[in-house]
């Protein structure tokens, strides 16, 4: 059964409406920029609070509970037209059958499911939830597979093919596309994933520009390891730039999640 470090309710942040976003521990990527180094490891940790305490971070819910206790929120859903999001970590790469269970329940009743996702996942549990899935907020970090390696120790290779299958399926996608100063805001890598959107043909719902915030650092060594983070957001009109390049090209674009 999967962990799951944290369970936010009334977000707005993580998908349409008000929603409640539930995040699994556990990620293949390890992004020298994370802000959640508690979500990368499967197995639950412990983890210093404010006070110095120790807190164990990650426990485990049967579909039933969660379902429970995403259901009391039900009104603001119907309201907003919000629901739940699947966070992490990385949802789809935990037990899968436990994920269908728990997307499925949501389906049937009528709750609104969106996945956040960085891609790095066998393809074939995103075609398992598919059918159950409104909307994946899809990570895209850089298009040159090299410095995905170098940046997140993993090349980009499945993030592609996974964007390719989910589009092909009809899948809603609203792109993320983080922005670091130094790593992945110039021209070149701006224009490489409009240019290669276009060349997939890629259907994208709007995209979304996330400047880097480091609000992630205390959290390395309250967890008693080394900080990787020494990055910086680029200036206000740089993202302005990428938005603009990115509307003229024909997409909607959003600044922040
Ligand atoms: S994909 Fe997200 S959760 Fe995983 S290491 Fe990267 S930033 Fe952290």
């Amino acid at each position: 059964m999967p962990y799951i470090f944290n369970i936010q309710k009334f977000s707005v942040h993580d998908g349409p409406g008000v929603r409640t976003t539930i995040f699994f521990k556990g990620c293949p990527l390890k992004c020298m920029w994370c802000h959640n180094p508690e979500s990368q490891r499967y197995q639950p940790e412990l983890m210093k609070n404010k006070d110095g305490k120790e807190e164990v971070i990650g426990r485990q819910y049967t579909v039933k509970e969660l379902v429970k206790i995403v259901q009391a929120d039900q009104i603001f859903y119907d309201q907003s037209g919000g629901g739940v999001t699947l966070s992490g970590g990385e949802v789809m790469t935990q037990d899968m059958d436990y994920i269908e269970e728990l997307v499925k329940e949501l389906n049937r009743l009528g709750v609104s499911v969106v996945i956040d996702t960085c891609g790095v996942v066998p393809s074939h549990n995103y075609e398992r939830i598919l059918p159950y899935t409104d909307l994946f907020l899809y990570d895209l970090k850089l298009i040159n597979s090299e410095m995905h390696e170098k940046y997140t120790g993993t090349s980009n290779n499945l993030v592609l093919e996974n964007l390719k299958l989910i589009s092909s399926h009809g899948g809603k996608i609203n792109l993320r596309l983080i922005l670091i100063n130094d790593v992945n805001v110039d021209d070149e890598a701006i224009c490489g994933i409009a240019s290669w959107l276009r060349e997939q043909n890629i259907s994208i719902e709007s995209i979304n520009l996330l400047p880097y915030h480091d609000f992630g650092r205390d959290k390395y060594s309250s967890l008693n390891r080394e900080c990787t983070q020494n990055f910086e957001k680029p200036d206000d009109e740089r993202i302005e730039e990428i938005k603009g390049y990115f509307e003229k090209v024909g997409y909607t674009v959003k600044i922040g999640g």
